[in-house]
């Protein structure tokens, strides 16, 4: 493993805005607060979910896209550089009515109803992606 080191900044807890776009949603704040690099956890539920799943052997994500009202079990991502500018990845669960869960890699076009999150600010060098011949991937540039 290769890491860089933080510190924690500020920590913000929140209200996700009803029928946003989540991965919008949280950029929006991240930029209107000027925080470059985070981590952040929510729950709350989805009027519309949009997961990808990534093909290693293709090297291409899947996407996969669930036009129902669903739970948001747990959501965990990150804020960091790409390009230049700030860049969310975030994972998620979300269960349907009969509690059954399905999770992925959230890809924009996931609507909110509700949601609370709790935000990590980290102090630091800016953490960039680059892309990665390897998984085709663009990971953190350690
Ligand atoms: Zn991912």
């Amino acid at each position: 493993m290769k890491a860089k080191e933080f510190k924690n900044g500020r920590i913000f807890m929140g209200r996700l805005a009803y029928d946003a776009d989540l991965l919008e949603d949280i950029l929006n704040f991240a930029r209107e607060k000027k925080v470059k690099t985070a981590y952040f956890s929510a729950l709350g539920a989805a009027k519309k979910v949009v997961l990808a799943y990534y093909q290693q052997e293709a090297k291409a994500y899947q996407e996969l896209t669930f036009d129902r009202h669903m739970e948001i079990v747990s959501c965990f991502g990150n804020i960091t550089s790409k390009d230049g500018k700030p860049h969310i990845h975030a994972h998620g669960v979300f269960a349907d009515e009969q509690g059954q869960s399905l999770g992925g890699h959230i890809q924009p076009d996931t609507i909110l109803f509700a949601g609370e999150i709790v935000l990590q600010e980290l102090i630091g060098e800016e953490l960039e992606r680059e892309h990665d011949p390897v998984t085709g991937l663009f990971l953190w540039k350690i």
